[in-house]
């Protein structure tokens, strides 16, 4: 539902009619004068309302794009979830692996953070200034020592 600055605006209605004396503020305008405070006003109320409809669409814009680019990730996730099944299919298959291996796998990697979360999120790294440094960083950011090599799934 958008918003109406209209509401807002003053009671009392502006003529434009011919031959209608115009007086500005702070004089009291008769009936069927023309009041430039009013007449600012009006026009200030008007552009207001049209950036708001204008936000209002460009705000509709983004949020479909929004909606799009999480369908898009959704999609890709499925993709990546397929390819790694059949990875390791193609693994247990010919390599002998069971599922057990792989789960005990997937809990060593999720504790080497620290938190065993279920998710794999590198962990910092301690300089030798003192400093934590990001494990996505190739140098701190306080000294500028370079940092020692990671494993490359660390800088996803
Ligand atoms: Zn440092």
């Amino acid at each position: 539902m958008p918003f109406e600055l209209a509401a807002l605006a003053s009671p009392r209605p502006c003529s434009l009619a011919p031959g209608a004396a115009v007086k500005a503020r702070p004089e009291a305008a008769d009936a069927g004068d023309v009041d430039l405070f009013d007449l600012y006003q009006q026009g200030q109320l008007r552009n207001a309302n049209q950036r708001i409809r204008f936000n209002e669409q460009n705000d509709d814009h983004r949020h479909k794009r929004a909606i799009d680019e999480i369908d898009r990730l959704h999609g890709r996730v499925d993709q990546l979830l397929l390819i790694n099944e059949a990875i390791w299919q193609l693994l247990a298959e010919r390599c002998g692996l069971t599922s057990d291996d792989l789960a005990a796998r997937v809990a060593e990697l999720d504790d080497l953070d620290g938190a065993p979360d279920g998710r794999r999120q590198a962990k910092a790294t301690d300089c030798t200034c003192g400093a934590k440094v990001n494990p996505k960083s190739p140098t701190c950011v306080f000294c500028g020592a370079p940092q020692p090599k990671r494993p490359l799934f660390d800088a996803i």
